[in-house]
């Protein structure tokens, strides 16, 4: 119903007009004034207004006038009604004010009524119009939000993310088909049991208590967790955002969230944190068998929930570590590795490893599987109580040899492994390889430091020489044998610094330093070169050469006095023979001097041992070194061969006393001066001087003989030692007289020596400390500087 507004100040007027138009069946306000019409006008509309002219304070035009400043009316349609203002200004006015019409008095109703109605369906028409007008708006705009819904969808489902949306309560709305596919459900489905369902059991706790508090408050919702995929049962690891959408007013009208696939991210990112960690406790350990039982501990529970590590020990694989989750099935592990050792033929598992070098992985072990491979019923029960599910095996490389295998195993935890798990163990057993190897070369080095501590403190030589023929090692006694210092060795060509080492076998002569020393080497070839050892055998080569110069001594130098004994006596006793009685004294006489001369011999070999064993004693007295030398000179005069001449050259009474044993000195005078006699068989003098040298008393001994060549000079002193050994010069001697003498020199803290004369033969010196007098021997000065 359409309302009519009839302005007029008076009320038959108004009544006038209400009874014109009741017919019209519309609803009729009353104004008295212009104000009250502006006034009703301000909550009412009207679909045409009747407005008198003449009124008192505002008149028709003037409210006219403002009905048409309102936005709100402007278009309703009035009609003026006047009795006076009939003049055509007033006419033209009312028009300018906007008035549609105007209707003169008095008018007739049915022509007022009929222009009233045309103005009321117009009013109705125009309102049609404009709710046609909004109805089409409203259809436009609802065809404008399918359009974006439907991009956002299409936006949605082109993601390669998981889309979701969910009402302000958290029930699910919406998932692209990406989250379909992933779980296998439809969608009515997912929404009827929610995702939760696929979420890990670990992580759900938290998931939910994300999720609650972010329907809650409204803040942004963002967690990671596992979400189980159906095609293999494997749970992924997510990332979940989700984002409110709010009206004008701020109420959340829906949320849009996403699940991000970050499995492999994450995985790499453990694999790398899990390899971090490891590093550490494989570095640990010089053991390598701790080194492994490690390796199993910490692949449990990161990667596996249970490990074993085998090792191949004299061509089998051994269990050398066992570790499991549930630490009650070790004992369950270990037992069934006990009692079902692995066919080494077998196509899978550590066998095959082993066999092949390369990893193996049985992503889904299957129970037909299970049942198929199991050798009995307990065997079966075994395996079926320790669950396997799925299994990675990789050899254990160490220096290009497969020294074992790791063998990982999911059961309890459900998970499957995937290339990446097999990578990520590949990389464990690498590393674990690489800790066995360094492990073993610290031993090694620590062996070969061990060994070289030892080569140090043995007493034979040692050396090693390598391929290139350098020698590369010297050890303490090398040197010290040899004389020649590692630095002079080591690095060297043997060659150049060893001459002949390459020959040398058994014991061979080395002249070193001047000196001959005679060396027993062995040699034992390896991998990198030679070790030879060698050892001194010169002190047992001397004793070895004294022992069979003494055979050869006493059985040529015995057997001559005793043929000539033995000769004699035979002579002597021979019945048939009539000796004349020089001849008879002669042969006696033979039989007394050789006799002696055995007994000399004899002599000489009990001193001289007696002095090897140093079990000579020695009486120290003072001693007057002419008088000696005059006795013994006269008693060599008494054998002295035709035309050779013995001289004292000393003055008695010049000479200080000599401290020696008495008796041990005239034997040492006497033996050089024999000598002189005896190796002059050319004839010659013997001279013998006396003279006092620093705080000795030199004896020289010259004679003009068969002289002593440079190089033996030395060796003349050693025992049995003799120029001509075997007597081609018909001079015999045991070669004991020099080194008696030495030894008995050396014993009163004297010196001996030879040296050529001037002229032929030799001279031969003797060196005596001087005696301290007595009574500068008792003051306490002199004894203090000979202590
Ligand atoms: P032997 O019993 O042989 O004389 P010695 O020990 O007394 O033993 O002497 C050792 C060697 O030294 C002798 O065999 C000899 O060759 C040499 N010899 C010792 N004295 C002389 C000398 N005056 N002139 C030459 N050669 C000597």
């Amino acid at each position: 119903m359409a309302k009519i507004l009839l302005v007029d100040d008076r009320p038959e007027n108004l009544l006038a007009l209400e009874a014109i138009l009741e017919p019209l069946g519309q609803e009729l306000l009353h104004a008295y004034s212009g104000e009250d019409a502006l006034r009703r006008l301000l909550h009412e509309d009207a679909a045409v207004i009747l407005l008198d002219v003449q009124m008192p304070i505002l008149d028709g035009f003037e409210t006219a006038a403002l009905i048409k400043q309102r936005e709100r009316t402007r278009h309703i349609p009035i009609i003026f009604v006047t009795a006076i203002s009939k003049d055509e200004e007033h006419v033209f006015r009312g028009y300018e004010t906007g008035a549609v019409d105007y209707v003169f008095k008095p008018f007739n109703p049915d022509v007022l009524r009929s222009k009233v109605a045309v103005f009321i369906e117009l009013n109705e028409k125009t309102e049609q119009l404009q709710r046609q007008t909004e109805l089409l708006k409203d259809q436009e705009l609802a065809e404008v939000r399918r359009e974006s819904e439907e991009r956002y969808r299409f936006l949605a489902e082109a993601q390669p993310d998981q889309i979701w949306t969910a009402l302000p309560n958290g029930e699910l709305d919406y998932v692209n088909q990406r989250a379909l596919d992933y779980f296998e459900l439809p969608f009515a489905e997912l929404v009827e049991s929610g995702w939760m369902n696929g979420v890990h059991p670990e992580d759900l706790p938290h998931t939910l208590e994300h999720w609650q508090n972010a329907l809650a408050t409204g803040q942004t919702y963002e967690n990671e967790f596992r979400l189980q995929r159906a095609a293999d049962l494997s749970y992924r690891w997510h990332l979940a955002r989700a984002l409110p959408m709010r009206d004008r007013q701020g109420a959340i009208v829906k949320w849009f969230g996403s699940n991000t696939d970050i499995h492999d991210q994450k995985r790499a990112e453990e694999a790398q944190r899990f390899l971090v960690e490891t590093g550490a406790t494989l570095g640990s350990s010089l053991d390598y068998r701790a080194t492994l039982a490690a390796v199993a501990k910490m692949a449990v529970p990161r990667i596996a929930d249970w490990a074993r590590v085998d090792i191949l020990e004299d061509g089998r694989l051994r269990t050398l570590a066992v570790e499991h989750v549930d630490g009650r099935k070790i004992e369950l592990a270990l037992e069934l590795s006990r009692r079902y050792p692995e066919d080494p033929e077998s196509g899978q598992g550590p066998p095959h490893v082993l066999r092949t070098g390369e990893s193996q992985l049985i992503a889904e072990i299957t129970e037909e599987r299970v049942a198929e491979l199991a050798v009995d019923d307990l065997h079966l029960g075994l395996v079926r109580e320790l669950g396997f599910q799925s299994y990675m095996g990789v050899p254990l490389v160490v220096r290009d040899h497969v020294l074992g295998v790791i063998s990982f195993v999911a059961a309890e935890s459900g998970r499957r492994y995937g290339p990446d798990d097999l990578a990520l163990a590949e990389e464990l057993a690498r590393r674990a390889g690489i800790a066995v190897e360094n492990a073993q070369l610290y031993r090694e080095v620590e062996e070969r430091a061990q060994a070289a501590r030892v080569l140090e403190t043995v007493g034979d030589g040692v050396f090693l020489i390598d391929l290139d023929g350098v020698v590369r090692l010297w050890n303490r006694a090398a040197e010290s044998i040899t004389k020649l210092s590692r630095s002079e060795v080591v690095g060297k060509k043997a060659g150049d610094v060893l001459p002949g080492w390459e020959h040398a076998a058994a014991t061979v002569p080395l002249e070193l330093d001047g000196e001959e020393r005679w060396l027993s080497i062995t040699g034992v070839a390896f991998d990198e070169g030679t070790v030879y050892a060698f050892r001194d055998l010169t002190e047992e080569r001397v004793l070895e050469q004294i022992r069979q110069d003494l055979v050869s001594t006493v059985s040529h130098e015995l057997r001559t006095p005793l043929a000539a004994i033995y000769g004699s006596a035979l002579t002597l006793a021979r019945p048939d023979l009539d000796l004349e009685p020089a001849m008879h004294k002669r042969l006696l006489e033979v039989i007394v001097e050789e006799s002696s001369r055995l007994a000399d011999i004899v002599n000489e070999l009990l001193l001289a041992s007696q002095l090897d064993a140093d079990r000579l004693v020695v009486h120290i007295e003072d001693c007057d070194a002419h008088t000696l030398a005059e006795s013994v000179l006269e008693a060599a005069r008494t054998h002295l061969p035709e035309g050779m001449r013995v001289e004292l050259d000393s003055v008695p009474g010049q000479l200080p006393r000599v401290a020696a044993d008495e008796g041990q000195l005239r034997q040492v005078l006497a033996n050089i001066v024999d000598n002189a006699v005896k190796y002059s068989p050319g004839g010659g003098d013997v001279r013998v001087r006396l003279e006092p040298v620093g705080r000795y008393v030199r004896f020289t001994v010259a004679d003009q003989g068969l002289g002593i060549p440079l190089a033996e000079q030395g060796r003349i002193f050693e025992k049995f030692y003799r120029l001509d050994p075997d007597m081609t010069g018909g001079i015999g001697g045991t070669g004991l007289g020099l080194y008696i003498s030495r030894e008995l020199v050396r014993r009163v803290e004297g010196r001996i020596w030879v040296e050529p004369n001037d002229g032929p033969g030799s001279a031969f010196h003797v060196e005596i400390p001087a005696a301290v007098p007595s009574e500068a021997r008792n003051s306490p000065k002199r004894a203090r500087a000979s202590a």
